[in-house]
């Protein structure tokens, strides 16, 4: 009978992924699940492969947060694994739902110790990494492994979820009727504050002089956008994107306040946090970025997320569409607006500083010293005339300033080094990126950021992918112009004049070699008309950049003092 006939475990993973519409994989093969990548295209998937394991897993977690629904990787066991496992802690920080398999080693080797080719107990070693761990041991268990494992990426805080499969479950037979195969119903289910959570927040921001709104990127992932921009479009409260949520309301609308950020966020009195955490990156809510007296309204499907780091008098638990539904009508009702002193204070700041902006933009375009503005700014006037260009970018000064020049009009269309800081995402979530949407993708990279995972360029080639690479080449980490010890290298230097662009001709794409903004233009404008993968080397001069960029004041400083330290 057609319903006794018995499937392997790898037949029936790939069917629980399709059967929940998954239709990429992001891994890197070998031992034991080359088969299964195999039996995954033949059944319909479509598999990438990757030059290291990272970048896959970095992928796959980009690739979560693009479409809201887990991206899924798979690596090998024990190095592959562990390859993979620094991209699987970082992009649970990220919040983004991911699915990372990795094969392994069968129990009864693992846990008497006895010693296998790339034995490791990885399932053990992941859960500390991220939001869950599971393994599965059987293949008639397929279907419940995979809902669980989707159910945990997506539901409450997103997150990676480690599944791990050992050779004997890939090989492992079980009918589908045992497996039980199924679509997860409602895998992140909608949640509403109650009624007096929202009467808090509506009188804080019925008293407040100084109303702000902070978007994270919790914002963008939640597909918020539209109750984003009827909450500031009736309140007129001005609002500050973190990098990730730049575009959920476009850079350029008249309520942003980006420009002014010390300004609103030190003056504000009430601040709503939309999908932003108070992490290091907003200064943990310390003053002076924040002032002590200010009050805080926190959107976040995570409770524990609340107090982390300062009190916060009006917690909004849920998902941030439900929420702001809810409050929106709540604040019309109020007939919340904010107040247009402060309006007025915050334009003027917005002016004077995009007015100063604008000088120092313009004067780099004829500058005879090549450096970050003159090699970026054509890269932001290309994206206002194809604002769906999505944007990955990592680098330390490269970073600050592509997060400053680059207008983004377009929600989720940019991704970067994220909660931790990470440097050597950029190439994984550019592949994702351009695979996922089908658009050109544009990936703003350091020298020293890029070198991380220079290789996936000839995954990039590989798959013909419209990715343009853009190295800004200073020639060094942070710059190229230290010199510590006479005739020796510093520790931040890298080649000031490798020709990085040659990686891409190696693999059959298109090189550029610029030191002015008049060639950069030229070349990214070809770059993106060609539609096909390709390098620009901007060659900025050595002396360009600050050490660590804008996060300085994280750097323990030592007195360098040669002879002082004899
Ligand atoms: P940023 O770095 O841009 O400030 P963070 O990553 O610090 O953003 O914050 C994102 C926050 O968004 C996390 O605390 C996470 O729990 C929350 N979040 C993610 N998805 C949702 C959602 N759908 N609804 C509500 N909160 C969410
Ligand atoms: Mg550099």
């Amino acid at each position: 009978m057609a319903d006794e006939e018995k499937f392997s475990g790898a037949d029936l993973l790939i069917d629980a992924l399709q059967e929940n519409g998954i239709k990429n994989i992001y891994g890197l093969i070998g031992i034991p699940v080359t088969d299964f990548a195999r039996l995954a295209e033949i059944k319909g998937m479509k598999y990438y492969g990757f030059r290291r394991e990272d970048a896959a897993v970095d992928a796959a977690a980009a690739a979560g947060f693009i479409n809201g629904k887990p991206g899924v990787a798979l690596t090998v066991s024990a190095p592959g694994f562990l390859n993979g496992l620094a991209a699987l802690a970082q992009a649970t920080k990220n919040c983004f739902p991911f699915i990372m398999i990795s094969g392994s080693s069968d129990r009864h080797i693992i846990d008497l110790d006895r010693g296998d080719y790339e034995g490791l107990d990885q399932y053990n070693r992941a859960k500390p990494f991220c939001k869950a761990a599971y393994r599965v041991d059987r293949a008639q268990d397929m279907g419940l492994a995979v809902a669980r494992a989707i159910r945990t990426a997506v539901s409450g805080r997103p997150g990676g979820v480690y599944l791990d499969l050992p050779a004997a479950t890939i090989s492992d037979m079980s009918t589908k009727a045992d497996a039980k195969i199924y679509k997860v119903v409602d895998p992140a289910p909608k949640q509403e504050p109650a009624d007096e959570a929202i009467d808090r927040a509506v009188d804080l921001l019925k008293n407040a002089k100084h109303p702000v709104i902070v978007l994270g990127k919790g914002a963008a992932y939640a597909r918020s956008e539209e109750e984003v921009k009827e909450l500031v479009d009736t309140t007129k409260i001005p609002f500050l994107p973190m990098s990730m949520a730049k575009g959920l309301l476009p850079d350029n609308h008249p309520s942003s306040a980006a420009s002014a950020r010390s300004l609103s966020l030190g003056g504000a009195d009430v601040v709503l946090l939309i999908g932003a955490r108070l992490n290091w990156l907003l200064s943990n809510g310390e003053s002076p970025l924040f002032s002590q007296d200010a009050k805080f309204i926190q959107i976040d499907i995570d409770a524990t997320e609340f107090d982390s780091n300062r009190e916060i008098q009006a917690p909004l638990q849920g998902d941030i569409k439900s929420v702001l539904q809810k409050l929106n009508k709540a604040v019309k009702a109020a007939g919340i607006t904010a107040p247009q002193d402060w309006l007025d204070e915050i334009a003027t700041k917005v002016n004077s500083n995009n007015e100063k902006f604008a000088a120092k933009i313009k004067a780099s375009h004829t500058s005879s010293t090549f450096g970050y503005f003159g090699a970026i700014t054509p890269i932001n006037e290309l994206m206002q005339k194809h604002p769906d260009t999505y944007i990955v970018s990592e680098g330390a000064n490269t970073l600050d300033n592509g997060r400053n020049l680059i207008g983004m009009q377009l929600p989720r269309h940019r991704l970067d080094t994220g909660t931790w800081g990470v440097m050597g995402i950029g190439l994984g979530y550019a592949i994702a990126a351009a695979v996922e949407t089908g658009k050109p993708v544009i990936a703003l990279e350091g020298d020293s950021a890029f070198g991380f995972d220079a290789m996936e360029m000839e995954t990039i080639c590989r798959y013909n992918l419209p990715i343009t690479v853009v190295v800004v080449n200073n020639g060094g980490i942070y710059n190229g112009a230290d010199q510590v010890v006479a005739d020796q290298l510093s520790p931040t230097t890298l080649d000031a004049n490798a020709h990085y662009e040659y990686l891409s001709k190696a693999f059959g794409g298109d090189s550029y070699f610029v030191t002015n903004y008049n060639e950069m233009k030229d070349a990214l404008e070809k770059a993106y008309e060609s539609g096909r993968p390709n390098i620009i080397n901007a060659q900025i001069a050595k002396t360009m950049g600050k050490e660590s960029g804008h996060i300085g004041n994280l750097n323990p400083t030592l007195n360098l003092d040669k002879d002082a330290n004899l």
